[in-house]
């Protein structure tokens, strides 16, 4: 009976262990439009990969809902059906696609360790980042209340839903003055809510803000709330909030836009991977190669200017041909 009972626990043990380590030829971290197009490339390589989706399948596309800028569908597709697509498509060229998020990595032998959901250790030859950055809200109830219903975090991407309508935008950076710039040409006025009584973007950006006559700062303003039956109609601000000047303002908009910054999910790999003071991932300008070799990076994670679905798509073409090649180098020496 003992003996019958210590062989199944060491055999338990020894399940648990070799259940817990894998080695994998190309790892890729993120299922957005980089991740998925990465895939496609990498399995259409034979690079056999393995994609971990993180926390949110299908990425920040799956929060949204008409795409009309995606080239190849005229009509425009909704966010999630679009992501939907790229996953069929990575899964007809047999990519192994798996829940988990990566949760610590070890980039300093080969093969790479990346620790997923914090108790399962993948190593792999080739590794692509592709785990995408996620816009800052503010962290009001209205912001959820009114998603995809006049609350968004992208004009270049949404903007075209409130032409010659009112919208405002959150932010004094150099994004909020750039989407305010952009909006002012599509929109009838853009009031810009910037909580301090100056704005933190560059000057040239500034003078591009104070030259359009239809948009309004409204300095020292804060958002407290959003008003509205089916959408956005109107925000409730607070001027010189905590002052003996405090007052409460309403201005009517169809559409609200954040634009106080992203987060780029780089910090599971920031021990050994370079990134900006940001976090944005340094890659070698015109491809996908990190600091380290055999480690890629693609999408918004290692891009603070255009962060579009098409880029993030185009650069996960890029690591994956980078990887093909990195690979087949290693190949070629063993
Ligand atoms: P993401 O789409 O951000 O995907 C990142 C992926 O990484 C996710 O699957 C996440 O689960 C995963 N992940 C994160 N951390 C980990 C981890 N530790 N381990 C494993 N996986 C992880 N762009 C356009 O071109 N047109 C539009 O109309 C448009 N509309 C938008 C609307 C909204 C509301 C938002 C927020 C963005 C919009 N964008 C649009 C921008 C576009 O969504 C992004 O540029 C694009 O999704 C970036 O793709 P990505 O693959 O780099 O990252
Ligand atoms: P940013 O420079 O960090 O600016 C964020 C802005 O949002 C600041 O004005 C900040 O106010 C405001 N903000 C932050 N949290 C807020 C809150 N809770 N409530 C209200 N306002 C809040 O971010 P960014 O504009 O996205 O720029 C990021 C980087 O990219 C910068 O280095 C920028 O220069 C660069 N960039 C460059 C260009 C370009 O050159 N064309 C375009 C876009 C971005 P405070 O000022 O009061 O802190």
């Amino acid at each position: 009976m003992e003996i019958i009972k210590s062989f199944e626990i060491k055999k338990e043990k020894q399940t648990v262990e070799t259940e817990q380590v894998e080695k994998v030829r190309c790892l890729i971290l993120g299922s957005g439009p980089a991740g998925y197009t990465a895939a496609i490339y990498a399995a259409r390589a034979n690079l056999k990969p393995v994609l971990y989706t993180g926390l949110e399948m299908g990425g920040q596309l799956t929060t949204t809902t008409e795409v009309e800028n995606y080239p190849g569908f005229p009509e425009g597709i909704k966010g999630p059906e679009l992501m939907d697509n790229m996953k069929k498509q990575a899964e007809r060229f047999g990519v192994d696609i798996r829940i988990g998020i990566a949760t610590s990595s070890d980039f300093s032998q080969r093969p790479f360790k990346v620790i997923i959901d914090d108790n399962k250790t993948i190593l792999a030859d080739a590794v692509i980042i592709a785990t995408g950055a996620t816009a800052k809200y503010l962290g009001i109830d209205a912001e959820k209340r009114y998603a995809g219903r006049g609350v968004s975090a992208c004009a270049t991407c949404d903007g075209f839903f409130y032409r010659g309508k009112d919208v405002a935008v959150v932010g004094g950076g150099d994004t909020a003055c750039e989407e305010a710039v952009y909006l002012a040409g599509l929109c009838r006025k853009v009031y810009m809510i910037v909580r301090r009584n100056v704005l933190r973007a560059s000057k040239a950006m500034q003078q591009r803000v104070l030259n359009a006559p239809n948009i309004e700062i409204l300095w020292e303003h804060q958002l407290t709330d959003l008003f509205g039956e089916e959408g956005v109609e109107g925000a409730i601000l607070v001027k010189k909030k905590g002052t003996p000047e405090e007052e409460a303002v309403k201005i009517k908009i169809d559409g609200l836009f954040l634009a106080i910054g992203h987060t780029p999910n780089s910090g599971p790999f920031s021990k050994f991977i370079e990134t900006d003071a940001a976090g944005y991932i340094k890659t070698i300008p015109g491809t996908s190669k990190t600091n380290i070799p055999g480690v890629f990076a693609a999408g918004d994670v290692q891009d603070p200017h255009y962060r579009q679905a098409i880029t993030a798509a185009g650069s996960g073409c890029m690591a994956a041909i980078d990887a093909e090649h990195y690979l087949a180098g290693l190949e070629s020496t063993t």
